[in-house]
């Protein structure tokens, strides 16, 4: 193709000398000339012609001259190369058209070997300029599609979870069900329909976007009191805001506004803007939804006392699949979609929606509709319908815990903590243990951790979504502390990358069982890692010396007993130094010692102290001169009688025999 060069010029003759020196170029189909008489003109076609790739301009034009073409030129396109073409004596013009960002000049009478190079010197340099942007543009669609890309794999992650978890209740219902009919018929029925509606809502959600992406969504509108209608959605929500002991207050500065809606729709918004509000709105908070005329407009308002929307993410959560991640919100539990969905139906009704939020303070969802009276006057559905949709729209779980109070249960039994937010996985992980092993429960990371650290159970079966402290983070933790650290931990995954983070943990969790699961392999799996605990109580059973390992989570025990070991030997010979003591050292309390030792080693922790002190005495018998009443005062015991007893029943040998 051509390159496109534009002449300035007011002088007639030059537009016929250019195309009489470039006549071959031009029939070669080289350059191609367009000719201006004055910078507005220039200006004008440049506006109107993106092909123009270089501005060769005179100086001295009526109407604008060629500076200020110049400095127009410059912030109109910034990257136009121009040549200037002016008289050799008016050089002071030319240094100010150079400063004007001028690319070069040649003098008149124009010369064609001089203009020919400046020509192409100054296409060669409009195309690198050319070629620099549509690199920079590349790069900068390159990053906008890899964004979206990251925004689709966490949708589908997230959706992912959003299916299995309910896919886990159901099958895991229909397994107990199968098993034991009459126990769990009542039970497992409202479990099962429960979960299945969240999961038709969560398919209808998708395929309501779909439609809104091809255009097939269609109003239906309706003429009645929108006042009333949302006073009915508001009321459906109080069941879910009592729960989490929030407050619902509905203000509006008139009972009766009849007006057209699309009903349908006008749930969808205010049902996904309220379960949001409750959702990031911790207990005890207080939601509003306000309904009040601006001019020809109805304002809606839902307004909350949450966690509030980081200011730099406030124009992103329209966006599709969108979520903000903080320590508060819910960690990935949704899929991004409500706010997209609310915003393109608020805008189909031609309405406009924007937010407010300061973090920590809280958030309001503001939208505005016109007001029009033409449609049909309809009456809405009442209240109960209301309600009854309003049911079928939000993601329910049990509403009544199940009383996991005491069991008649053997003591000896291994304790189960069992952390899961969903009420309805917990429900069911409990009837699959229940009776087995002694449970304790947790409804998210943080409290599960505390339950960890305070109980030390035998076993930890978590979930990885959690709000507050999820899955890893905890396993993470707990697998660090010391008190914590030897504790078998099951990770319930249900995304479908989570099994590719696991495996990045440098110290991850003892096994994983993906939702759905079945009853059968999440036993296995328990068993069979309260059966490992035999393993570590073996190598520390004798309290020789440890073999070398590899096993970075072996080796972090080692040194758990090695430190303990030490605190008793740097002690040896004081009699008084018993459980309150080693605790003080260790920074454990009475309770965390046992359990984590008993866990270890299968001995109490006087026991093991005991232990420590005879294996000492062995020793000294065996490589000293002293007798054993030395011994037994060397090694903290003060009566010989009672040393020599138990030195018998721990070795099987009296210590005279071992003294020979
Ligand atoms: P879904 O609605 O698809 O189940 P979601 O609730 O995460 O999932 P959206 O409703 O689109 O998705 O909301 C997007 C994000 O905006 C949320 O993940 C949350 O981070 C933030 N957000 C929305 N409403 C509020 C609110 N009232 N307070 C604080 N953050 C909010
Ligand atoms: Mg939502």
């Amino acid at each position: 193709m051509a390159s496109k060069i534009l002449v300035v010029d007011d002088e007639p003759q030059v537009e016929r000398l250019i195309l009489q020196l470039f006549r071959r170029q031009v029939r070669k189909k080289e350059y191609e000339f367009a000719f201006a008489r004055n910078g507005k003109e220039a200006l004008d076609m440049l506006e109107q012609d993106d092909d123009i790739e270089m501005v060769l301009s005179d100086l001295n034009m009526p109407e604008m001259d060629g500076l200020t073409f110049l400095a127009r030129l410059k912030e109109a396109k910034p990257d136009m190369k121009a040549v200037i073409v002016s008289a050799y004596g008016d050089m002071k013009n030319i240094r100010e058209a150079m400063n004007l960002g001028a690319f070069d000049f040649v003098t008149k009478p124009i010369e064609f070997e001089d203009l020919t190079t400046t020509i192409q010197k100054t296409l060669k340099e409009a195309e690198m300029v050319r070629q620099a942007n549509f690199a920079k543009e590349l790069e900068v669609m390159n990053e906008k599609l890899k964004e979206l890309d990251r925004m689709k794999s966490r949708f589908f992650t997230n959706i992912s979870h959003e299916l299995r978890t309910p896919l886990t209740v159901i099958s895991g219902m229909v397994d107990q069900l199968k098993k034991d009919p009459e126990a769990w018929l009542d039970k497992s029925v409202s479990m099962i329909k429960r979960n299945s509606e969240n999961l038709l809502n969560l398919v209808n959600q998708i395929l309501d976007l779909r439609k809104l992406e091809t255009g097939q969504l269609e109003l239906h509108f309706i003429q009645d009191n929108i006042i009333l209608y949302l006073s009915y959605i508001l009321e459906s929500f109080h069941s879910l805001a009592d729960q989490k002991n929030i407050k619902l207050l509905f203000e509006s500065e008139q009972s009766e506004l009849v007006m057209d809606y699309d009903p349908a729709k006008i749930l969808r918004i205010v049902t996904n803007l309220l379960s949001n509000a409750i959702k990031f709105t911790p207990r005890g908070g207080t939601i509003w939804l306000k309904a009040g005329r601006r001019s020809n407009d109805l304002l809606i308002q839902v307004k909350d006392t949450g966690i509030g929307i980081p200011e730099d993410q406030l124009s992103s959560i329209f966006d599709r699949f969108y979520q903000v991640d903080t320590a508060h919100s819910r960690k990935g539990e949704g899929t991004g979609i409500g706010l997209a969905i609310v915003k393109e139906f608020v805008q189909l009704m031609e309405g406009e929606i924007w937010v407010e939020s300061e973090l920590n303070k809280g958030t309001t969802f503001n939208f505005a509709l016109p007001i029009r009276q033409t449609s049909e006057l309809k009456a809405t559905e009442d209240k109960e319908a209301v309600a009854q949709k309003v049911k079928g729209m939000i993601t329910k779980s049990a509403d009544v815990e199940e009383n996991h109070g005491p069991e008649n249960l053997k003591e000896e039994l291994p304790t189960l903590l069992i952390i899961e937010d969903n009420p309805d996985v917990r429900q069911y992980l409990m009837a699959c243990l229940k009776g087995k092993y002694h449970l304790k429960v947790a409804e998210d990371g943080l409290q599960g951790e505390k339950i960890a650290i305070s109980d030390i159970p035998d076993l930890i079966i978590s979930d990885v979504m959690m709000p507050g402290k999820d899955g890893f983070e905890l396993c993470e933790s707990l697998k660090t502390d010391q008190r914590t650290s030897h504790i078998p931990f099951i990770l319930l995954t249900a995304k479908a990358d989570d099994e590719s983070r696991l495996s990045g943990l440098k110290r991850g969790a003892d096994a994983y069982l993906s939702k759905p699961f079945n009853e059968e392999e999440l036993e296995i799996r328990i068993e069979k890692l309260l059966d490992n605990r035999r393993m570590l109580q073996q190598r520390y059973g004798s309290l020789e010396n440890l073999s070398p390992t590899n096993d970075i989570a072996v080796q972090q025990e080692d040194e758990f007993i090695v430190s303990l070991r030490q605190a008793v030997l740097d002690n040896i010979d004081d009699e008084n130094y018993g459980i309150p003591e080693i605790c003080r050292d260790m920074a454990l309390s009475r309770s965390q010692l046992h359990r984590k030792l008993k866990a270890l080693t299968d001995k109490s922790t006087s026991h093991f102290i005991r232990s420590i002190r005879l294996q000492k005495a062995k020793e000294l018998l065996q490589t000293t001169d002293l007798n054993v009443s030395e011994v037994a005062y060397e090694v903290g015991f003060r009566n010989p009688r009672y040393f020599s007893t138990t030195f018998s029943e721990e070795f099987g040998v009296s210590p005279n025999e071992i003294k020979k």
